[in-house]
């Protein structure tokens, strides 16, 4: 078996089209020094491919990251199979709290690092990395005296959703936000540190960077927003976190709630409908309300257009 794609986008997506069954956006990750990356990428591959299962997987020397859209009826079959592997063991599966098309296809890569702060080896441990807090309590601790809520992600993602009060770095590269962040937090190392992300991964290192750098109380919040969403949900509490959650895959985004914090980068009415430029050569992502959209074909610009 040759463990790559070889259709086209758009045989993918008419393929996608006619299934008869629905499925499941999944998210999970581990941290832990993998050896024989290229052989466990093989594993992998296979593994999901006999599942039918679509999407992104990174494998690298620090871990594994993971998003996959699976058939329904697959479900049992993928946290089994997947658990088998000594590496998963104790892996949490991490399920979309709103549900749309998500992969055309499965690309499983070997990559340098799972979560690429750009961060020396030395800046961070992830043998001590912060307390998990399970949604319940961060929903409780995040109004509490000498408390700060920290998003640890990219702007473009809290543009359109966030926890009320937290401090989001406005950064436009990856590898500014650390350095953002210790710069806001200087001289409150003995604060209660409360951070997330999307579905957890980036806090586990953003926690250890912390902690490195001599903060005493670091939380994050366990299984991100997505488990968050679900925890409101299920429990009808009124959310802390508004707007969006911005996802890495096809959706661009989950609904949290009905607040929209941004507005379209054309027009400036509001919205938060994240787009990428339908010019190749761009693909710039950026935010575009409904009447945008039309007047420029998916554009970014006159230009592109
Ligand atoms: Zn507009
Ligand atoms: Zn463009």
């Amino acid at each position: 078996m040759k463990l790559v794609n070889k259709k086209s986008k758009e045989e993918l997506q008419h393929a996608l089209s006619k299934e008869k069954f629905a499925r499941k956006t999944c998210s999970f990750y581990v941290y832990k020094t993998i050896k024989k990356r290229s052989d466990l990428r093989d594993e992998i591959f296979s593994t999901l491919k006999k599942l039918n299962i679509l999407g992104r997987v990174y494998v690298s020397e620090e871990g594994i990251n993971a998003q996959v859209s699976i058939p329904e009826n697959n479900l049992k079959k993928f946290e089994k199979k997947i658990k088998k592997n000594i590496f998963f063991k104790n892996v949490n599966f991490n399920y979309a709290v709103e549900e749309g098309v998500s992969f055309f296809k499965l690309t499983v890569k070997v990559k340098q690092q799972i979560v690429a702060y750009g961060v020396k080896k030395n800046e961070y441990d992830m043998n001590k990395v912060g307390q998990h807090l399970e949604p319940e309590d961060f929903h409780k601790k995040i109004d509490g005296d000498k408390t700060i809520v920290v998003d640890v992600r990219n702007y473009y993602e809290s543009e359109i959703g966030k926890f009320k009060n937290a401090f989001c770095p406005d950064v436009r590269r990856s590898n500014e936000i650390l350095p953002a962040i210790k710069e806001k937090l200087k001289g409150k190392e003995d604060y209660k540190i409360l951070m997330y992300c999307t579905g957890g991964i980036r806090c586990e290192k953003a926690s250890s960077y912390l902690i490195k750098n001599n903060f005493k109380n670091v939380y994050q919040l366990k299984s991100g927003i997505i488990n968050y969403a679900h925890y409101v949900k299920n429990n009808k509490k009124t959310s802390k976190f508004i707007g969006k959650n911005y996802v890495f895959d096809h959706r661009l985004g989950e609904r949290v709630t009905k607040d929209v914090l941004s507005k379209c980068h054309q027009c400036e009415e509001s919205s938060d409908e994240h787009a990428n430029c339908a010019n190749d050569l761009c693909h710039m992502l950026f935010i575009q309300c409904k009447n945008c959209q039309k007047k420029y074909e998916n554009c970014c610009s006159k230009e592109c257009l």
